[in-house]
């Protein structure tokens, strides 16, 4: 059931993703535009005022000019010369903090959207993704969309603008010249775009191989404690080691591509330099073109070389920004499968009954459950046992509505689940999990999670019934204590009791208890129970139980095989009935059901 990255259909153009950040603030770009236009223009001013200095002095040089004439010249064209230049700064200087702000703004906008995305996807998806990918394509995705913006600016606008000013001052100089250039600048950009789309194919593959080096680091430090048991550093080195090598040489087939693309843009620059030389003996043979003319034509072609690299680095950057912004783009198309009725209406569970009516569910071809039929009255405290694959913990997810059933209905108190607002829903219920894996933050916040908007004096209270004021009396720091990623500084009994006190104080009808298979010491054991005896009193309990005390106190044990009920009935019933439950309770081992 878990979707592999392959299932991933291809994403859309990144290009409307693009505008829709970059549209809420269409007024900043047109203000950077307009800076960049000005500062282009000043560029290609100062070059015409060169080519006017060029013609005073050829003219002085001739003796066409008195020295006076030609140093007021200078004087004028210094000047004209210095405004253009302070213009430009100043265009530049606004320019810069516009961009600043601009990409600040998108890329908090870009972050906040694709991480709630990501967020909000269904149990379904996040069992079928790595963290570490995922967390790497974010990062990927929202340095491309600020890549994309700085090359727009940086490296499209400029040449855009320059040429369009080039052109028009070169048309009054000769036709001709402004042909060859724009032809020359349309091959050297068509040439790198082509090598750059090949190159895209090349950047995914390096992509891919980088999302796999990312989520093994990922899954390493996630199993740490496992490798250093084992002692199997060196293996894990070993795996690593393969992976940053392929890595590279994904690299490598893509970075060679640079050699081409740079060795054919310096020919046909080239070329073109060489049909302007044709072309300026010719226009200077038949008198139409001065030295002014021909001063401008050299400038405007040299001076727009630097630009025309800066396109083709630009297409290049953004051809691997669209790569990466596609790979995180391709989430969007992901959609939950668990989806809101748009009727959906809220549910408050308030007496916490809780039926399972017909239903079947399967995983993929894993059918698991067929014609499944539960009723659990309000207030009933209910466990279920059975071998490891029998269907308890899917009972639970489908309870959570982490999938939804293909038939049949699941309701609490009455309604359907599917007719309420998931997240609005699960909100009612709560859950002692398994394992009880927390955030890395205070013992406090830990346990708040449970009802953020809880008072002081509800989380000590709930700390209080969870036994978990025991464990704070012994740290340093109490309730402040950081637990580190996971909770890992914490005992697994200890953290299980941080688990209870949030299922205390998230205060709901309904309690699911996935209990911990571990063995725990006794004493911790005992602070437990006691902690779960306030928890469980007037809620409805599911009880994924492993231990004895717990199901011994429950109103109903339900054993499961391969789905199905077989047995139920109390802990009294059940062994008097001397069937499967039975079987598992003489089977016990230190007061743990054997599954
Ligand atoms: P245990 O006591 O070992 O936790 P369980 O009774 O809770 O077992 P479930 O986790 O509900 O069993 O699993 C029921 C069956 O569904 C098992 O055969 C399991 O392999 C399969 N299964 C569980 N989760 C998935 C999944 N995400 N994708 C595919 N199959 C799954």
């Amino acid at each position: 059931m878990s979707l592999s990255n392959s299932k991933i259909t291809k994403p859309a153009s990144v290009w409307p993703l693009f505008w829709r950040f970059t549209k809420p603030h269409s007024l900043l770009l047109l203000l950077i535009f307009a800076m960049i236009a000005i500062r282009e223009g000043s560029v290609v001013l100062e070059r015409w005022f060169i080519s006017i200095l060029a013609e005073n002095t050829t003219s002085f040089i001739g003796g066409a000019l008195t020295e006076a004439t030609f140093l007021s010249a200078v004087y004028y064209i210094g000047f004209a010369f210095a405004v253009a230049v302070a213009i430009a700064a100043i265009a530049r200087f606004i320019q810069n903090r516009l961009i600043t702000e601009i990409e600040m703004r998108m890329l908090v906008n870009f972050k906040q959207y694709f991480f709630s995305h990501i967020v909000r996807l269904d149990h379904r998806f996040h069992s079928g993704h790595k963290s570490g990918t995922l967390i790497s394509r974010l990062g990927r995705g929202a340095s491309a969309l600020e890549r994309i913006m700085d090359n727009i600016v940086f490296n499209f606008a400029p040449l855009v603008f320059q040429m369009v000013v080039s052109i028009a001052v070169l048309l009054t100089i000769g036709t001709w010249f402004a042909i060859v250039i724009v032809i020359t600048v349309i091959i050297f950009i068509g040439y790198g775009w082509l090598l750059t789309l090949h190159q895209q194919q090349l950047r995914k593959n390096t992509n891919d191989r980088e999302d796999e080096e990312k989520a093994s680091v990922a899954d390493t430090f996630t199993n740490i404690e496992t490798i250093k048991y084992f002692g199997k550093e060196d293996r894990v080195l070993k795996s690593f080691s393969d992976k940053t090598h392929a890595t590279r040489l994904a690299q490598a087939k893509e970075w060679s591509l640079y050699g081409y693309i740079d060795a054919g843009h310096l020919f046909i620059v080239g070329l073109g330099l060489a049909a302007l030389i044709l072309l300026s003996i010719r226009g200077v043979l038949d008198g139409t073109v001065g030295v002014a003319g021909l001063t401008f034509v050299y400038t405007a072609y040299l001076g727009l070389a630097g630009p025309m690299g800066g396109f083709i680095r630009g297409i290049r950057d953004l051809a691997r920004a669209q790569t990466d912004l596609e790979s995180l783009q391709q989430y969007l198309v992901e959609s939950n499968t668990i989806i809101d009725d748009p009727k959906a209406k809220p549910i408050n569970v308030n007496r916490g009954s809780i039926v399972f009516n017909k239903v079947e569910f399967s995983y993929g071809h894993r059918k698991v459950f067929e014609q499944f039929t539960l009723h659990i009255k309000p207030g009933e405290k209910v466990a279920l046992v059975g071998s490891s694959g029998a269907g308890k913990s899917t009972i639970v997810k489908l309870l959570f509505r982490f999938y939804d059933p293909e038939s049949g209905s699941i309701s609490v108190d009455g309604r359907d689940i599917r007719s309420a607002p998931q997240e609005q829903y699960r909100s009612q219920l709560a859950i002692v999990p398994q394992e009880g894996i927390l955030f890395d933050n205070t013992i406090y916040e830990n346990v708040r999670f449970g009802n953020i908007g809880a008072s002081h004096a509800a989380v000590l209270q709930a700390i209080r019934y969870a036994q978990l004021d025991l464990v704070i009396a012994r740290l340093p720091k109490g309730l402040e204590t950081v637990v580190g990623e996971r909770g890992v500084k914490l005992s697994g009994g200890e953290r299980q009791r941080v688990a209870v006190a949030r299922a205390i104080l998230a205060n709901t009808k309904i309690l699911v208890l996935d209990e911990a298979t571990s063995s725990l010491d006794s004493e911790t054991e005992a602070a437990i129970q006691i902690a779960l005896k306030s928890l469980l009193q007037k809620r409805t309990a599911l009880i994924v139980a492993h231990r004895l005390s717990t199901i011994m106190r429950c109103d109903r044990i339900i054993v499961l095989e391969n789905g199905r009920i077989i047995e139920q009935g109390t802990h009294k019933e059940l062994l008097k009935a001397g069937g499967r439950y039975t079987k598992l309770w003489k089977l016990q081992k230190g007061g743990y059901i054997a599954g």
